[in-house]
């Protein structure tokens, strides 16, 4: 059996090896590093796959959201409504750009913001909210949307997670994730589903004034060169980086397929057993398994985690610390928060190895030795 790792990045590289290494050396041939045409073939193919008007590259999905966030003209001390249950890149924005992360609860069940502690939590200071398609399936758009609406917020998706998702809107109209707030934020840092070999990241927008907006911020502010119109910053996406993801892109709904398989696997698996939640997802969306987790009810999971680990079996806790409750957000008044929900999955998810290389021998043995700890 081939050693299980949490994502197997080597063995995908091998499926693709040679296409992979040719477009690396035509960059290398080229010399164009930076903003050569692989990164707007990538761009616009990127907008096809999404089926929206623009998508801008930059750095990183951190620097997606930042610059995201730049765009919308809000004021310093300016609220915006996040869930606390998320990676640390989506609330740290917001405190960077000294606007006031306000960290609300998410359902349970999907992990996602919770649309009615958002409406709760609108104030007259309210001028965004930023949801989290955490491990791979959409938050409630539909209503995050109609609270946009009715208090005129922006909505900046973090879609970093789950690139591919479809979201079913009740009239039947679908919608890619990203595509559906007023920007749209992704990484392909290389473990997300689409992954680069290094470090990416992308924005995504159907309004045109809103994509020169982001292009200007993301390149110190400039649209013509050397007039800066406004404060941005550096952050694009490498050429040889595009190259790659040019290459990836069109696999991304295979990559899709492969966790998905892996997912329905362990959830037969894991089917009827009352010690473990399998992931719930919701019937407005579909689920690119970005994560596997699951909820473990009378599970003491650092011995699961431990037990794992000496079968070389990886698994992960995401995230051991909420937002709410980290230093970093002390001076934000962060330790005021009750969050009770957030608190206890905190205390019970587990993430197992999910990518687009395992095979039903590695699923097998995983399944098996899991449910000889819980049983
Ligand atoms: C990965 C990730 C980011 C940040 O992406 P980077 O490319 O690492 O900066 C932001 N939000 C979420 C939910 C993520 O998973």
């Amino acid at each position: 059996m081939r050693p299980i790792q949490m994502v197997d990045l080597k063995q995908q590289y091998e499926h693709i090896k040679p296409d992979v290494d040719e477009a690396i050396h035509n960059v290398l041939d080229s010399c164009a590093f930076i903003n050569g045409k692989p990164v707007q073939d990538f761009a616009r193919h990127l907008a096809g796959y999404s089926g929206l008007k623009h998508v801008i590259p930059c750095a990183n999905g951190t620097d997606a959201l930042q610059i995201a966030l730049m765009a919308l003209g809000l004021e310093p001390g300016d609220e915006v409504i996040t869930p606390s249950f998320t990676y640390i890149a989506t609330t740290e924005v917001i405190a960077l750009l000294r606007f006031k992360p306000v960290f609300v609860e998410v359902d349970p069940q999907t992990f996602c913001i919770s649309p009615e502690a958002v409406e709760k939590a609108v104030t007259p200071k309210t001028r965004a909210i930023v949801p989290v398609h955490l491990y791979g399936q959409s938050a409630n758009m539909e209503e995050i949307m109609r609270i946009a609406e009715k208090y005129n917020l922006h909505v900046v998706e973090d879609n970093a997670q789950a690139i591919g998702c479809d979201y079913t809107f009740t009239n039947g109209i679908k919608k890619k994730t990203g595509t559906i707030g007023t920007i749209g934020c992704t990484s392909f840092f290389p473990s997300k589903n689409l992954g680069c070999y290094g470090d990416g990241g992308a924005m995504f927008t159907n309004n045109d004034e809103l994509a020169e907006r982001l292009k200007m911020i993301a390149n110190h502010g400039q649209k013509v060169k050397y007039y800066h119109e406004v404060v941005g910053c550096n952050s694009r996406l490498d050429t040889l980086q595009a190259a790659i993801l040019n290459i990836k892109l069109k696999k991304l709904d295979d990559y899709i397929a492969a966790r998905q398989k892996a997912a329905a696997y362990y959830n037969k698996a894991f089917a009827n057993q009352p010690k473990i939640t399998t992931p719930f997802t919701a019937s407005y969306t579909n689920h690119v398994f970005h994560q596997y987790t699951l909820i473990l009810n009378d599970v003491n999971r650092d011995e699961l985690n431990k037990y794992l680990a000496e079968h070389h079996i990886p698994s992960m806790i995401y995230y051991p610390v909420p937002a709410h409750r980290q230093k970093m957000f002390e001076a934000f008044g962060g330790a005021a928060y009750q969050l009770p929900q957030t608190d206890w999955l905190t205390e019970r998810v587990i993430s197992l190895p999910i990518h687009t290389e395992l095979d039903e021998e590695q699923l097998a043995f995983i399944t098996q030795k899991v449910l000889s700890y819980i049983n």
